[in-house]
């Protein structure tokens, strides 16, 4: 088999969902564990914390207890190279989530299990679902008293809308937990306080019948589980993988994240059973991760994302073919050739210059203003990937600037934050003003604390008379000139350069859009 194909086959991509303090951070400090990305336990949050130190938005972040930035991890796990994209929790970020969930060929959904489905993993799940992403379940904080799991599960079922099926199973809850039993693999986990559960570290009996058994967990959580089990196996789905991977049924494992307690039962399946890279579409046909030209798109941009490096790095997810440092590719939306040589991978503790990358694998690349989200890269063929979402903006805020002598600054600062996707940054052309959009009002209070941080620039954002925006085309040059001298005082362009109809009411809009036919008038700019 080829270096690629291997490489490929090898790759696992997914992100966690979660509403916020379910244990997704905590998750993913326990899965690098053992991936060996990391040392020691205490190593995220440490890395989290290191962040707050070097940065002052990073304050407003652990103030408002959310994670405003996603990164990549990657580590490699029983012969599979595992890439982990997280993403952030909160809401008012939620577009980036969104097309984090576009790069990722699974997901896996942390559940507290004392408060069940959450209303940010139902508007995730969503997403999830239109893609037929394959979805994991881990039910995390066993070791407090939480509702029953077979009502969790029930309440997955109903509210989320798919199968479950149980593959590990508690053994008690809270001060009662006694372990979890491996249904596919006839095992029981003991909890023990104090052990590190991984392979070496554990007590594990096969089967319910096994030696000891009883002296361990005691014979009332015995008859229980033994009572559990019939119910759960008669009234659940069991693991199906075809199921699994349409995106119809999800495995469900329950434990504790911060105990480390049933993860690696979940990550042993998770690499075992999650599919690798999976075939994307494009504008003209499908591209299959065996292919050997290589093909990526850019679903994540991120300025200043190292303080001590000052630059802004795009995220490419590779779809197909292999990056080598050196690399020549194409840019579909500019039909430009670039030499990427390089571009950068994302450990838990750093990042490093990359030498190659496979399909599933994301890369950073430097980007100087001139890539855009839903950017693809290819190797000669002039492909466009679909399906990476746009949000339209829908609110609305002038910046005004304390200091006028640092009018550059901000109009870089607010050009380079909207390459992120998040805000967007328009100009009108009859007036100096400087108008930011953004899809939930957060957003203002973290580009005012950025462009402090990261530009030097001291401004507010007060309201200004805009409730929509909608960017406009037409195909008669003439018409479009009228067009604009007959609305100039509503006319703005966004940072790219595009025109946009920046409207002062639902009203006023559509009776421009009644009065001007040939005009084309959409809530999203169009990628490509
Ligand atoms: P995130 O917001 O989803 O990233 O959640 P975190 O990982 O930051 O966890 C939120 C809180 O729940 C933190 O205080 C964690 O220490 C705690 N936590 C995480 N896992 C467990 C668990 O298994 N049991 C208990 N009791 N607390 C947990």
């Amino acid at each position: 088999m080829s270096t690629h194909l291997a490489e490929t086959r090898r790759r696992r991509t997914f992100a966690i969902v979660s509403h916020p303090d379910a244990g997704k951070t905590t998750l993913t400090e326990k899965l690098l564990l053992f991936g060996g990305a990391i040392q020691m336990a205490g190593s995220v949050k440490g890395r989290k914390a290191a962040r707050h130190a070097t940065s002052d938005w990073m304050a407003l972040e652990k103030e408002r207890g959310i994670s405003v930035t996603s990164s990549v991890m990657q580590f490699p796990y029983e012969g599979k190279i595992v890439n982990l994209l997280d993403t952030p929790g909160h809401a008012d970020f939620s577009e980036d989530t969104y097309r984090v969930l576009t790069a990722v060929d699974s997901a896996l959904m942390v559940i507290d299990c004392a408060k069940g489905v959450e209303e940010r993993t139902i508007k995730l799940m969503e997403v999830c679902r239109l893609r037929d992403t394959p979805i994991m379940t881990f039910v995390n904080k066993l070791d407090r008293e939480g509702k029953s799991p077979i009502e969790l599960l029930d309440e997955v079922e109903s509210v989320l809308g798919i199968a479950c099926a149980p593959v590990s199973w508690p053994i008690g809850m809270g001060k009662r937990l006694k372990g979890v039993y491996h249904l596919l693999l006839d095992e029981v986990h003991v909890f023990e306080p104090g052990r590190n559960f991984t392979r070496q570290d554990s007590t594990i009996f096969r089967g319910l019948d096994a030696p000891g058994l009883e002296a361990a967990i005691g014979a009332e959580a015995l008859a229980e589980l033994r009572e559990e089990l019939e119910l759960v196996q008669g009234a659940s789905h069991p693991f199906d993988l075809d199921q699994y991977l349409a995106g119809r049924l999800t495995p469900v494992f329950f434990g504790s994240a911060v105990n480390n307690f049933g993860v690696q039962l979940l990550l042993d399946f998770f690499v075992e059973h999650a599919p690798g890279p999976r075939p994307r579409a494009t504008t003209t046909r499908e591209v299959r991760p065996e292919e050997d030209k290589l093909t990526g798109f850019v679903f994540k941009i991120q300025a200043n994302m190292d303080p001590a490096h000052r630059d802004r790095v795009a995220f490419m997810r590779v779809c197909s073919g292999t990056y080598s440092a050196g690399m020549k590719m194409i840019q579909a939306r500019t039909g430009k050739e670039v030499r990427i040589a390089n571009a950068l991978t994302f450990m838990a503790s750093d990042r490093e210059i990359v030498e190659s990358a496979y399909p599933g694998d994301v890369i950073g690349l430097h980007n100087h203003g001139t890539i855009a989200i839903g950017d693809t890269f290819s190797e000669g063929e002039p492909l466009s990937f679909t399906g990476i979402p746009n949000f339209a903006p829908e609110l609305f805020r002038r910046a005004r600037l304390r200091d006028p002598l640092k009018m550059k600054a901000l109009q870089k600062g607010l050009a380079q934050l909207s390459e992120e996707g998040a805000t967007q940054f328009f100009r009108p052309l009859m007036s100096n003003d400087l108008v930011l959009g953004a899809v939930g009002v957060l957003q203002f209070d973290v580009v005012a604390y950025r462009l402090k941080d990261e530009y030097g620039v001291d401004a507010a954002f007060e309201p200004v008379g805009v409730v929509t925006a909608r960017w406009v085309h037409c195909d008669d040059a003439k018409k479009l000139e009228e067009f604009r001298e007959k609305n100039a005082n509503n006319l703005g362009i966004d940072a790219a350069g595009e025109l946009v109809y920046l409207a002062p009411s639902r009203v006023n809009l559509q009776l421009a859009q009644e009065r001007w036919p040939q005009v084309r008038f959409s809530a999203t700019r169009e990628h490509a």
